[in-house]
């Protein structure tokens, strides 16, 4: 059955809400405590440009040469390497780790190890050579 919800930032929204009644009640309770999911939506954008920005501010201080792969590929591996380094920087991971992995330029690499724990992928790093050329931004 659909119930018009009021939501916390005031927008109203149809949700499909199926139970017995109290469980009914009790998640449009729930629902009205919580954002539409256009303002969810527009503040989970929000939030992600943020931390973004903070990675980028993280590694701004590295040269990282430019990712290889499709314009798609590149787009989001390059996200992931701000990510992924930024956190390695943040926990004090060494300098062979780092160097290492901003070294990387495959895009499809940076996506094929994003789901790796922080752990795995510094043990990743630690069994690469160090690049021999210098990383060039
Ligand atoms: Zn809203």
């Amino acid at each position: 059955m659909y119930h018009r919800i009021t939501h916390a930032c005031g927008h109203m929204q149809d949700h499909h809400i199926d139970g017995f009644t109290s469980q009914r009640e009790r998640k449009m309770r729930w629902l009205t405590s919580t954002q539409c999911r256009s303002c969810f939506n527009t503040q989970k954008r929000a939030e992600q440009a943020e931390v973004a920005a903070q990675n980028d501010l993280a590694i701004a201080h590295l040269a990282r040469p430019a990712l290889t792969g499709t314009d798609r590929q590149v787009s989001w591996a390059e996200s992931i390497r701000a990510q992924r380094l930024a956190t390695c920087i943040a926990a004090g991971s060494d300098a062979h780790i780092v160097e290492v992995l901003r070294a990387v330029q495959d895009a499809k690499w940076w996506i094929d190890h994003r789901e790796l724990t922080n752990e795995e992928l510094r043990n990743a790093a630690a069994c690469m050579p160090v690049p021999t050329v210098p990383v060039r931004a």
